[in-house]
């Protein structure tokens, strides 16, 4: 099993999933949330045509998620899964597009992955994120997440690879020129994880086959890639855990699960 992000942060988000044996490949897109030209671009930037995508999976409305999944989907030809409360929430049904739908406890089967589904505290409809195995290893993906439940330290123990957002660093936000209205929505128990809530989220984690952790989710007015990178190596143990931050523009690179 490999991954890829087209690019990761509040202006857009997209994640490849690709899992291949001897005669198939399935690969999966988490997200779609960027215009339909740039998914293109991004999507031939990693080297995979939009008629290779097995399914696109949303795991909730927000605009940095859903952006054109309708639009690309249609135009592609490709299955959507999201919950029922996210469908509601986009309102916009297109007849074009085959969408089925998923909640909280659900597995999915595309091709040679199957995806599980888990409830997360975020200001949206019926948000979901998920962990993904090809039946060999597991990636986890917890993003837009306001807070740490237990039921998420059970859902994301025994990844292989994980990737959580730290969007802000505390003080960084407090002393940032945002309105305050938006400072309270981000830093709420609806709102993202902190760098530090990140960090002791993976300290409580079960992480006895964690290889690759990624920071993503980042703002770009009140984080800073160094200051993830740094906190992260310590929630590890500095244990040899290879630690990755994704970006905005480019995502990062294709990383396969060994
Ligand atoms: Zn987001
Ligand atoms: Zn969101």
């Amino acid at each position: 099993m490999k991954f890829s992000s087209l690019g990761s942060g509040s202006k857009g988000n997209a994640l490849l999933v690709s899992a291949s044996d001897s005669t198939t490949t399935t690969n999966v897109m988490l997200d779609c949330g960027f215009g339909v030209r740039e998914m293109e671009r991004r999507l031939a930037r990693s080297g995979m045509p939009p008629s290779a995508l097995s399914a696109i999976i949303i795991t909730h409305e927000h605009s940095d998620h859903a952006g054109s999944v309708f639009q690309f989907a249609a135009r592609h030809d490709i299955p959507v899964w999201m919950s029922y409360g996210t469908f509601d929430a986009l309102g916009r049904k297109n007849p074009d597009v085959d969408v089925c739908f998923c909640r909280d406890g659900d597995r999915l089967a595309i091709g040679d992955l199957q995806f599980s589904a888990f409830t997360v505290p975020h200001d949206a409809r019926e948000p979901l994120q998920f962990h993904v195995t090809d039946g060999d290893s597991k990636f986890g993906v917890l993003t837009d997440v306001g807070q740490i439940t237990s039921h998420l330290v059970v859902e994301l123990g025994g990844c292989d690879a994980l990737m959580i957002e730290c969007n802000h660093d505390v003080d960084m936000l407090a002393k940032s020129a945002y309105p305050y209205f938006l400072k309270k929505r981000i830093s709420s128990v609806h709102g993202h994880l902190s760098n530090e809530d990140a960090a002791q989220f993976i300290e409580s984690l079960d992480k006895a086959r964690l290889k690759t952790l990624i920071g993503a989710h980042l703002s770009q007015q009140n984080n800073c890639p160094g200051l993830v990178r740094d906190r992260l190596e310590t929630a590890v143990s500095h244990s040899g855990v290879e630690i990755r931050v994704a970006c905005q523009d480019d995502g990062f690179n294709w990383l396969e699960i060994v």
